[in-house]
């Protein structure tokens, strides 16, 4: 049904549109430029309009999420069917009914799973299927995967490798994860002191793998580069080895996952300090690098990783109970109920380099996440839209948090920035669709997919950004102030990247070989939704 927005404020940075009152129309799932007298029409007079949410990183779907579910049936919050809703489970990590809900009653439209195992991705989609109101994709962990390692050493077919990997799993991106370190781990408990250290038995280093992955998913065009979570995640002083993986993807696109996680000074035994200035300064000055957040906010989490290490650190710092699993020969994982506390110095820190990031950087480049639900719920965004657009309301709670942590951060003198709601829509909307390659997808120019949210314009801006007035998904209204009215079917976003199937006896006598897993059983059915071109600038 056609529907004609009325009087809204647009705020739709990729096309220079800065809070114009101006008419919106969608017609056929898209923004057209005009509908007939029938259409439906909305007023949104008084009221802020933005492109649907789009989430490039979080953790919603696969068997990591599922074990995260069964580990902590206490925070399970259930979910009474209605008459439109299925029933499921809220919590940290909801089912997948629940997820599409909330993400929905959120504004948000489209989300990435940021990490599955390509031997999961049955279960991915399987689950991905199950999760309504959004469009999704994930990416595939490649970082630790014995036959790429092999592929590495030998310098062929590792290009090809990953063309196939993506189709056969119906991912949509390459995510690396602590590269060689989770493998060396799983071998040793070793942990990477630098991207140079050998990964035993494979004759391979962390920097030959970040650089060749690197240089595969550019050269294979896919829309989004090479996801990168580095090595050395949460210890002092890992900065070092943040900028030195920088620095060896000079010159190709990347994104770097939950970038706070990695922006530590200090010695790997010491407390550590924030370097987060310096990160911003080398992507300002590398406009090909993007980052997301990955913001802690105070309050319980779920911390869920392929690095698996880092579990193990997280368990040794008292853990209740944790999980650890290994993916045979393609990665780890581990799971970790933990709580951030405001009096905690290194919590502490860790929200205020969140923060720094947000405040120093530039949205374009430096994207909304709290890595879900590992730095918090996705529920907690409007919180911290609020910490960026509300001073008053951030230095009130920067009193409440430990004061040797936020002194040794530049966020008491010198970070008096406010967001407006045209960055707000950068760095929730327009910058992380552009990076994912969707052209389609945050913005609201003619040919734009019909996924808008309209917010009333509160003083409040947790308030306002926790309860959408409207929000329409591929041209449907979907939630009305606060309650969800329908849900249409949605899509998998995945690519089929060409290759030459050369290797593909090599890696048929690898399967043979060492997996539990037949070659021919391996594929899964392709998600049936177009594929989302590759190759495109
Ligand atoms: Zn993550």
């Amino acid at each position: 049904m056609a529907i004609r927005i009325t009087g809204g404020a647009i705020h739709d940075p990729a096309n220079g549109t800065d809070g114009d009152v101006r008419d919106l129309c969608l017609d056929g799932g898209k923004v057209v430029a005009d509908v007939g007298p029938d259409a439906r029409r909305i007023d949104a007079r008084g009221m802020v309009v933005m492109p649907g949410g789009v989430d490039i990183h979080a953790h919603i779907a696969g068997p990591k999420v599922n074990a995260a579910r069964k580990l902590s049936p206490e925070a399970r919050e259930p979910q009474d069917r209605t008459e439109i809703l299925r029933a499921g489970s809220g919590g940290l990590v909801p089912s997948t009914f629940t997820t599409g809900y909330r993400y929905s009653l959120l504004g948000y439209t489209t989300v990435v799973e940021a990490a599955a195992p390509p031997l999961a991705a049955r279960h991915v989609l399987a689950e991905l299927r199950d999760t309504p109101l959004i469009d999704k994709a994930f990416l595939i962990l490649m970082g630790n995967n014995q036959v790429l390692f092999e592929l590495i050493r030998e310098g062929r077919g590792l290009r090809d490798a990953i063309a196939w990997w993506l189709e056969a799993t119906g991912g949509y991106g390459v995510k690396l994860v602590n590269p060689g370190g989770v493998e060396l781990w799983k071998q040793s408990n070793g942990r990477v002191s630098s991207l140079d250290e050998h990964v035993a038995g494979f004759d391979v280093t962390p920097r030959q793998v970040i650089d060749a992955i690197g240089t595969a998913v550019d050269e294979l065009g896919l829309p989004h580069p090479v996801h990168v979570h580095a090595n050395n995640l949460g210890v002092p002083g890992n900065a070092s080895t943040t900028l030195d993986t920088m620095r060896t993807l000079d010159g190709r696109q990347a994104h770097f996952a939950h970038l706070q996680f990695h922006a530590y000074g200090g010695k790997p035994d010491g407390l550590p300090r924030s370097r987060a200035p310096e990160l911003i300064d080398h992507l300002a000055a590398h406009p090909e690098l993007t980052a997301d957040v990955g913001q802690v906010m105070f309050g319980p989490a779920t911390t869920m990783t392929a690095d698996a290490q880092i579990s193990a650190v997280l368990r040794d710092l008292g853990a209740d109970k944790w999980l650890n699993h290994d993916t045979e020969v393609e990665t780890g994982c581990g799971i970790v109920p933990y709580t951030y506390r405001s009096r905690n110095y290194v919590h502490a820190l860790q929200w205020g380099i969140g923060l720094e990031l947000f405040l120093l950087g530039d949205p374009w480049q430096v994207m909304l996440s709290t890595d879900h639900p590992n730095g918090g719920s996705f529920l907690s965004y409007p919180k911290l839209i609020r910490l960026l657009m509300d001073r008053a309301f951030r230095e009130d709670q920067l009193k409440r948090a430990n004061q040797k942590a936020i002194r040794r951060t530049m966020l008491l003198d010198r970070l008096d920035r406010e967001y407006s709601l045209s960055e707000i829509a950068i760095l929730t909307r327009a910058a992380p669709a552009r990076r994912l390659g969707l052209a389609d997808k945050g913005h609201l120019a003619v040919g734009a997919d019909a996924d808008v949210t309209i917010y009333h314009d509160r003083a409040d801006r947790e308030e306002m950004f926790a309860t959408p007035r409207y929000v329409i998904k591929g041209g449907v209204l979907v939630v009305e102030e606060g309650q969800l009215r329908r849900a249409p079917p949605t899509r998998r976003l995945h690519v089929r990247p060409t290759y030459d199937d050369a290797m593909m006896r090599d890696l048929s006598a690898w399967f043979d070989r060492y997996a539990t897993i037949a070659l021919a059983n391996y594929p899964v059915a392709p998600p049936g939704d177009a594929p989302v071109p590759v190759g495109a600038a």
